[in-house]
């Protein structure tokens, strides 16, 4: 690298949404905060306002109540994936026996509970501090959910894994299922209560919104680019500059944007469904409930209950995406799958169509570690969500903040231990070995 190619930091390409997210849609209108209009002074900018973004500001916040924070959101809050995704900020580690799960030590099982369980600690405050209602934030747990021998079969061995680690859980048959979701085709399921499961637009803007001066958050403002001043750095935005002591740059794939992590991050969309509103008498079961697969590729399900009817959300479908933007025609495609799973799974609610569909980006390493750390002087990354953003990138927002401040935690000390991500295969075998995989995967899961 040439000595200019290190001093300045230019972003090649910027975040685009993938459809309008039904969580949004849902939801009462915000006015989002205004842009970045001239030149400011900060100690700390943050790039990206998601679950990685705002924890880092909140934990700054709490650690220094005295730190100028400013916060660049190329979008709106909640608009991005933070708010586009099922909502499930799950305490344990979610490769429900994958081939990687089964092999897992006891102390990387340890280690990821100890992550997932400080995202849920912020979390929890945050929500008890602003008493967010159970529409926002229910730590009501989560259930996985098996349709063949194969499913049935994984859940049982993650039992015994949650028993040997002393987690609670509890395993339910066909019948009781049945009696939670209403639907016919589930065949057993496991019940662990430390998930919190969120409406996650509602969520991410409660972050965002709780957050005080002198924190400030500039909406539709991406950062541009970003280069050395003196000991610290300068951020040039569309209509304005930060000028700040440190960065923490908190938006996920597009940390390669800007350079960083190149050939290290696997580009990810996800899929989702919601159906318009139905009669809850229509589908017997509970009213409230949010199920994950028992196998990893498999679909994502959850039941919203509200005054006005009830809602099934429907998410499924991996995508390989290097450029980190999806085709409409991607989510129609995308789309015609949750059609057939939703039918599949109620068959009672036949005739009740899809409101809303959408996709989101995650950004995967090869060894499943964060695209974390000081990667300039003065530069945290808090990257690479692997997937699991809702728990793992609070926790690297918060593991960021405390390493920019200087703050040490047993958090903290996990993540510095961390492996760094490893390299890709060279293109085109990144693209032709991810597709095959995701396409091999999704396979495996079956029917699940
Ligand atoms: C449909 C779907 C379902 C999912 N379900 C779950 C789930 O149930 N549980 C779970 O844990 N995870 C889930 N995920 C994954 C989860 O949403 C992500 O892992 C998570 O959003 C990552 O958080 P983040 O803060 O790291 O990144 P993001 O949420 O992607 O936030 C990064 C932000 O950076 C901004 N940005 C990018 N470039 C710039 C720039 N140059 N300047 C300023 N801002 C910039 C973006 O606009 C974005 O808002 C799901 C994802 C999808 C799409």
């Amino acid at each position: 690298m040439t000595q200019a190619a290190r001093n300045v930091f230019v972003a090649s390409r910027l975040p685009k949404r993938a459809g309008v997210s039904g969580w949004v849609a849902t939801l009462a209108s915000r006015t989002p905060r205004p842009a970045l209009n001239g030149s400011v002074i900060a100690d700390v900018a943050i790039i990206g306002g998601g679950f990685a973004g705002l924890s880092a500001a909140r934990r700054i916040s709490r650690l220094d109540p005295g730190v100028r924070v400013a916060i660049l959101e190329a979008g709106v809050v909640g608009e991005g994936p933070a708010g586009a995704n099922s909502g499930f900020i799950i305490d344990l580690p979610h490769e429900v026996s994958s081939d990687d799960f089964s092999g897992e030590s006891e102390a990387r099982f340890r280690q990821s509970v100890l992550i997932q369980r400080s995202a849920i600690a912020l979390a929890s405050e945050m929500a008890a501090e602003n008493g967010w209602g159970k529409d926002i934030f229910d730590p009501c747990g989560r259930y996985s959910v098996a349709i063949s021998a194969e499913g049935d079969k994984h859940l049982e061995d993650y039992a015994q894994q949650l028993s040997k680690m002393g987690e609670a859980h509890r395993l339910l048959t066909l019948r009781e299922i049945r009696a939670v979701t209403g639907s016919p085709v589930y065949t057993s399921g496991l019940f662990t209560p430390g998930t919190v499961i969120v409406q996650p637009a509602a969520y991410i803007r409660g972050v965002a919104d709780c957050l005080k001066e002198p924190v400030a958050l500039y909406e539709r403002t991406p950062a541009l680019s970003f280069e050395r001043l003196g000991t610290g750095w300068f951020v040039k935005t569309p209509q304005g500059s930060v000028q700040a002591a440190k960065i923490i740059m908190a938006n996920n794939g597009h940390a390669e944007s800007f350079g960083f992590f190149r050939g290290r991050l696997l580009h990810v969309f996800t899929y989702a469904s919601l159906t318009e509103e139905f009669d809850p008498s229509r589908l017997d079961g509970e009213r409230k409930w949010a199920a994950t697969p028992a196998l990893p590729m498999g679909t994502t399900v959850r039941r919203i209950g509200t005054s006005g009817g009830d809602r099934i959300l429907v998410r499924s479908r991996y995508s390989y995406n290097p450029g980190i933007e999806i085709s409409d025609a991607a989510i129609r495609r995308a789309g015609r799958l949750h059609d057939s799973k939703f039918s599949q799974r109620f068959p009672t609610l036949g005739g009740v169509r899809m409101q809303y569909r959408w996709a989101g980006a995650m950004a995967l390493t090869r060894n499943h570690v964060p695209a974390f750390g000081e990667i300039e002087r003065g530069v945290f990354a808090a990257c690479g969500c692997n997937g699991l953003g809702a728990s793992n990138s609070t926790a690297s927002g918060i593991a960021a903040a405390e390493l920019a401040l200087g703050h040490e935690s047993e958090l903290g000390r996990v993540y510095t231990r961390l492996a760094a991500p490893t390299a890709l295969p060279p293109q085109p075998f990144t693209t032709i070995g991810a597709k095959a995989h995701l396409a091999y995967r999704e396979w495996r899961a079956g029917p699940e």
